[in-house]
């Protein structure tokens, strides 16, 4: 998008000089921001982005400072606690701070933590919400996160904690069985002890699983495998996280919904995959 383009008619709110706004910045396809995201975008001083923020959508902003503050891919990482004090003396500096997070800030990415921060210094904000990666980044796979014939409800899991182990805290048994389908953020490094736990909680070798690792990218990949396979399969494929797991039936609705492999050619491998034998529209 030229940076010159203006917004669509409305009343854009303004970044003033000293606040800070947390923004998601969706799951990787710059085309999954919001408008507010763009619009801070457009006006910010600097801003300071997480590792899963695609470079493109920095470039939405060429008048603002870059700043890295993320914990991965080989880069020295910040500490949680550097990082909210840092924008707290940027809001100080009187700067428009844009603080850009992969997909929403409240999902399993310590915004609130850092908002919280923020409020406690006295520093005024606005949360501008992002598509997380448990939702855009499965419908970019073809999964519906929910589906009337599958589930009725979903659980959003992370498969470790703060320390980086799996969070032992967390009930499996109770996650296994409260919902039919299971979105684990953070799971591929504990993968095997995750997998290894929901069959111990009755979970069946052959639930459908798929893997969609940097989703809605053009580096997108996804592994339909089960839960007698997956850590087998994640080894063979060579698969790399960020990585969204889903564990469940909606899995199978790939096989009809796969709009991506369709768009490329690619026939639907089975119009009716979870067997209901009539129109879907039907009530
Ligand atoms: N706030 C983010 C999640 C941050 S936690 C959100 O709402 O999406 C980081 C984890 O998110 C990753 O380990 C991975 O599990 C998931 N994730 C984020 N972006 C992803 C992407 N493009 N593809 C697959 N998983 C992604």
């Amino acid at each position: 998008m030229n940076t010159n383009t203006p917004l669509p008619a409305h009343t854009w709110p303004t970044l003033e000089p000293g606040w800070v706004w947390l923004c998601g910045a969706g799951p990787g396809d710059p085309g999954l921001l919001t408008l507010h995201a763009v619009n801070a975008l457009r006006q910010a001083d600097v801003v300071i982005y997480d590792a899963l923020v695609q470079e493109q959508i920095l470039s939405w902003a060429p008048q603002a400072e870059h700043v890295y503050a993320g914990k991965r891919g080989g880069k020295p990482s910040a500490k949680q606690r550097d990082i909210s004090l840092r924008l707290v003396d940027l809001a100080r500096e009187g700067k428009r701070v844009l603080r850009l997070k992969g997909g929403d800030p409240f999902v399993f990415g310590r915004g609130g933590e850092e908002a919280q921060t923020l409020v406690q210094h006295g520093v005024p904000i606005r949360i501008i919400p992002g598509i997380s990666a448990g939702i855009g980044g499965l419908a970019y796979a073809g999964i519906p996160v929910t589906h009337r014939d599958v589930n009725q409800s979903v659980t959003f899991v992370t498969g470790h904690d703060q320390s980086g182990n799996t969070p032992s805290s967390l009930d499996w048994t109770s996650i296994s069985k409260g919902s039919q389908v299971l979105v684990i953020y953070m799971g591929m490094k504990h993968i095997a002890q995750i997998s290894q736990r929901l069959l111990d909680a009755g979970r069946s070798i052959h639930e459908p699983v798929a893997v969609v690792t940097t989703a809605t990218t053009d580096k997108q990949q996804v592994l339909e495998t089960t839960l007698g396979t997956i850590v087998q399969d994640i080894a063979r494929a060579k698969l790399e996280p960020p990585a969204i797991i889903c564990v469940g039936q909606s899995v199978l609705m790939r096989q009809v919904l796969d709009w991506q492999g369709m768009a490329a050619g690619v026939a639907p491998r089975d119009l009716d995959p979870l067997g209901r034998g009539r129109p879907a529209e039907s009530a």
